[in-house]
């Protein structure tokens, strides 16, 4: 594997690529990586030439300083993990890198996904994760490019941002790989203890319950039964579940077989975001 840390280097390798017709798939991470991500690099392996991994923690996407302050950043075993998965190159760039001085950064119009749901509770996350996204696409310039439906909404803003700009990347939505109990992995789960990883499974079975109960009961019913359910979880305490279309994000008051929606969750479990979702 190639570690680059300047985009004037990997611009360099990857030109040289692009000319050899050599097709490129892009995975970006915050790092702490885990099976999820590494599932994203697999199957960007399987459908490209060269496949190229970022690992940036991009402080513009944290609304949180704390939050910022103590993710995770286990380079070395990151390192290891992507050179087993055969990784091509490994971008490792600085903050200058990406957002130099003379940079210049477009309005990105997210039409209001940003302001919505997770963007409600986490306000500016959207819009950082948008520049950071926009600036990592003009470094690699992918031909297709992978994201998890674990972040269900920040796919939304990535299509509106391959949209908006006329991209021509590809697309790749990926679907939750889980621990054996259900737990979606997270780069934030290492923050919980070993009691309380082991019984996150929860928020798991709770959506799995509510997509069962919208057979059978209304779907205000179905949703209050699976909020009981994760608060009866001595520390969890629900930031948001909701049942959404998956297009426009707009809360639906039942569902139907045309339009079963998604379920979208963040429940916080002694103070760890556990962000979830599920189709219907
Ligand atoms: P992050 O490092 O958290 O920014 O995640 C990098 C990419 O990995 C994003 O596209 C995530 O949606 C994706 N990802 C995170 N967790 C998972 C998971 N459990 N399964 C599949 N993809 C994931």
């Amino acid at each position: 594997m190639i570690v680059l840390k300047s985009s004037q280097d990997l611009d360099f390798l990857l030109t040289k690529l692009r000319t050899g017709n050599k097709k490129i798939g892009f995975v970006p991470t915050m790092g702490a990586l885990h099976k999820g991500h590494i599932s994203l690099i697999e199957r960007s392996k399987k459908e490209n030439d060269t496949t190229v991994c970022s690992i940036f923690v991009n402080p513009r996407q944290f609304n949180d300083f704390n939050d910022l302050e103590k993710y995770p950043r286990p380079i070395e075993n990151d390192i290891i993990m992507l050179t087993e998965a055969n990784t091509d190159i490994l971008f490792l760039p600085s903050y200058e890198d990406v957002y130099p001085a003379n940079y210049d950064e477009q309005e990105i119009n997210l039409d209001g996904f940003d302001n919505i749901i997770e963007g409600q509770v986490r306000p500016g996350h959207f819009k950082g994760v948008a520049q950071v996204v926009k600036r990592l696409f003009d470094c690699v310039r992918p031909h297709r490019a992978y994201f998890g439906q674990k972040d269900y909404q920040q796919t939304l803003i990535i299509k509106q941002i391959v949209k908006q700009f006329n991209l021509n990347i590809e697309l790749r939505i990926c679907e939750i790989l889980r621990e054996n109990n259900g737990l979606a992995m997270s780069s934030r789960n290492r923050r919980l203890n070993k009691e309380q990883f082991n019984n996150a499974g929860f928020i798991y079975r709770a959506l799995l319950q509510l997509k069962e109960d919208t057979k059978i009961m209304p779907l205000n019913r179905a949703i209050n039964n699976a909020k009981e359910t994760i608060l009866k979880t001595k520390g969890a305490q629900i930031e948001y579940l909701t049942v959404v279309d998956p297009q426009t994000l707009i809360e639906l008051k039942t569902t139907t077989k045309d339009n079963p929606g998604i379920i979208l969750v963040v429940v916080n479990y002694f103070g760890v975001r556990l962000l979830d979702n599920m189709y219907i």
